[in-house]
């Protein structure tokens, strides 16, 4: 069984969203920290996600996140972890984080299933990073990708968003981070998504200059890396004369779209299918009202034939999604 849309792609992963909450607030991605959340009449349950998911599987999806929100902060998530973990069509659990939680929280992950982590961040610096997230600690982030990399979680990403002024000056620092600890570093281009999201664009630094900033600040030459990383949509260099990988996500400079093989399910059951689109299917509401599997899995299947064929983020006319990432899970 696979899903595939009206252009010929081939969706097998699906991001999951399992709360909107947050411990931080970053401010490319929320307004301030005091949006209005969903009802939790809303929310979709624990066994709902569970009961989706598995469909979602059955229907060709191999590759499950979950994301948020922060997903820690769910409660009895480990329990979640763990019936997803054991579904028999999945081959890849992974989770994104800002790693707040990471360091009571990671053997456990590993134990329930969770091969990967991806973690938010963006600054070494203390002051830097408490600005960004409007209060942060980052001493917590830091103990927290020591314990998942301590854990087994493999590879352990780190997910950098550059901003002109703000961290871009940490290029350098951060690659000898990550090349120090074994992680992977990957520079995210900041994209108009949300109200936060549209706020940064004047921070936007497009992938080609990060990696010129990258060889300047390092010092070294980058080669381009052809070994598959995961299933994304990064461009992987390696370090040269090291054994360090890195990695660009250019949503926008040079947009990936027609490689596109995911799908994204909110916190509320809505199938979202492109950052860039408002177009959603409300699963939740289906659900409630007593949908079968079988009709679950064929509404689906025509939100995917829906797919659009690219997102628009460089049309402003166009571009009108107004979904925030707490809400898409990045
Ligand atoms: N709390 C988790 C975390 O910190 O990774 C998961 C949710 S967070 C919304 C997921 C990812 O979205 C993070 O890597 C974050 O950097 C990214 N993100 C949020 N807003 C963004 C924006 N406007 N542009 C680029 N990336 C963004």
């Amino acid at each position: 069984m696979a899903l595939i849309d009206s252009f010929g792609r081939t969706i097998h992963y699906l991001r999951v969203s399992i709360t909107d909450r947050c411990n931080l607030s970053c401010d490319y991605c929320r307004i301030d920290g005091n949006e209005k959340l969903p009802n939790n009449d809303k929310l979709l349950t624990l066994e709902e996600i569970g009961r989706l998911v598995k469909i979602f599987t059955e229907l060709g999806i191999e590759r499950i996140r979950l994301t948020g929100g922060e997903p820690l902060l769910r409660k009895n998530v480990l329990t979640l972890i763990k019936e997803i973990g054991s579904l028999p069509h999945l081959q890849e659990l992974s989770l994104s984080t800002n790693a707040l939680l990471l360091q009571s929280y990671a053997h456990d992950l590993k134990k329930a299933g969770v091969g990967r982590v991806n973690i938010s961040l963006d600054t070494l610096n203390h002051n830097t990073f408490n600005t960004i997230t409007r209060g942060g600690k980052l001493q917590k982030v830091l103990d927290g990708i020591s314990t998942a990399v301590k854990a087994g979680l493999h590879p352990v990403k780190i997910n950098m968003v550059v901003m002109k002024g703000i961290n871009d000056n940490e290029i350098g620092d951060m690659v000898e981070f990550a090349r120090t600890h074994g992680l992977i570093l990957r520079f995210i281009e900041t994209m108009p998504i949300g109200d936060a999201g549209k706020n940064v664009s004047d921070k936007y630094i497009a992938a080609e200059d990060i990696l010129t900033m990258i060889k300047q600040s390092y010092g070294s030459e980058l080669i381009p890396f052809h070994q598959k990383i995961g299933s994304g949509p990064a461009r992987y260099y390696q370090i040269a004369g090291t054994k360090a990988n890195i990695g660009v996500i250019s949503a926008r400079s040079r947009h990936f779209c027609d490689t596109c093989n995911r799908m994204r399910l909110t916190s509320t059951g809505q199938l979202v299918l492109c950052l860039g689109h408002e177009d959603r299917k409300d699963l939740r509401t289906s659900m409630r009202e007593g949908a079968t599997d079988e009709h679950l899995k064929e509404q689906i299947k025509e939100a995917v034939r829906l797919k659009p064929e690219s997102h628009q983020f460089e049309n402003n006319d166009i571009h009108s999604a107004t979904h925030s990432m707490t809400a898409l899970g990045g």
